[in-house]
């Protein structure tokens, strides 16, 4: 009865944020929250991560519910890690174009295709191709996970094509990649790189290596998010070009509010290049996941025992 009533009011942000720190209580529930949510989402999360900090939080994590902002695919691999939590997320809409690009079937296929191949899967895969993989990554270490494999063994690294060849370029590995991208890191605009930095010659730029060559070949930094914020903050340089999701900057401003970021245009005009996944999660979706405990992420048990031991095997070489 309550809830209804609240329901029914409409609420101001702080109105919010007490609603969500109740229900978490009530509920015995910690909120992860990703980089590249809201500042708002940010602001309320217990930790906030990229993929690989996320995950090795998530599997010690001692509340009944996690609540999972960020898109789905993080969602299920904290439910594979600490399966007897209850696990929600704001919206189930909330997916991923790299995930989406490896459907489980033609995975398997192109795997069966490379018989006594190693395969190594970005961690931006759903539950089923995690179960067919020998290795989860994430950009953190994947350069170290891929050189883990005995040099005899053939590579197959998926789904995304850019972190996979620059990966390549790191580890000096002859890897057969899938042909999957990032829709937010592969549309950055080249001209708009190549102009800001012209501008502002004194500024660093900072890429994530999801995006394409023709982007990375203007970096002076390529790294996953946590590498990305940390150059920021402990860099000499006072500017900085941000080649990745922007969600990131509300950290570095966090940490190094007197220093200058800069985002980067995508091709279609955009003055800024956020994830639409990651964006559609809000504090009214966390209220009224929080309210319902739902919607709930589960894994089938056969998916979850063989998806675990891959990224088992990321986590103890991390
Ligand atoms: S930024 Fe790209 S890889 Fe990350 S969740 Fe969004 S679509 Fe997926």
């Amino acid at each position: 009865m309550q809830i209804n009533n609240i329901d029914k009011k409409i609420l101001t942000d702080e109105e919010k944020i007490s609603r969500i720190m109740q229900l978490k209580a009530e509920r015995n529930a910690i909120i992860l929250a990703h980089y590249y949510q809201d500042p708002n989402i940010q602001d309320i999360a217990d930790f906030i991560g990229d993929s690989l900090a996320l995950s090795q939080f998530a599997q010690k994590v001692e509340q009944d519910v996690i609540l999972f902002c960020g898109v789905n695919f993080m969602a299920e691999t904290a439910k594979i890690l600490n399966p007897t939590k209850k696990v929600i997320v704001p919206d189930l809409m909330a997916g991923c174009s790299l995930a989406d690009s490896a459907p489980a079937d033609e995975y398997q296929e192109w795997i069966e295709s490379h018989p006594n191949s190693v395969v190594v899967s970005y961690i931006n895969t759903s539950a089923e191709v995690k179960a067919l993989s020998d290795i989860i990554c994430t950009s953190s270490n994947a350069a170290k996970i891929v050189n883990s494999i005995p040099l005899d063994k053939q590579v197959l690294f998926g789904p995304d094509k850019f972190l996979g060849s620059f990966v390549k370029q790191a580890s000096g590995r002859d890897m057969i990649l899938w042909d999957g991208a990032c829709i937010v890191h592969q549309k950055f605009s080249e001209e708009k790189v190549k102009e800001l930095i012209a501008e502002n010659p004194d500024a660093e730029v900072l890429a994530h290596p999801e995006c394409p060559p023709n982007i990375l070949k203007y970096a002076d930094i390529i790294g996953s998010t946590t590498k990305i914020i940390s150059r920021a903050v402990e860099s000499d340089k006072q500017k900085f070009i941000i080649l990745t999701e922007p969600g990131v900057i509300h950290e570095m401003k966090k940490k190094a509010p007197e220093k200058i970021y800069l985002e980067v245009p995508d091709l279609e005009g955009c003055s800024c290049n956020m994830c639409p996944y990651m964006r559609l999660n809000t504090l009214d979706k966390i209220i009224s996941a929080l309210e319902n405990l739902y919607p709930e992420i589960d894994v089938p048990e056969e998916i979850r025992i063989k998806a675990l031991k891959p990224i088992q095997r990321m986590l103890e070489l991390s």
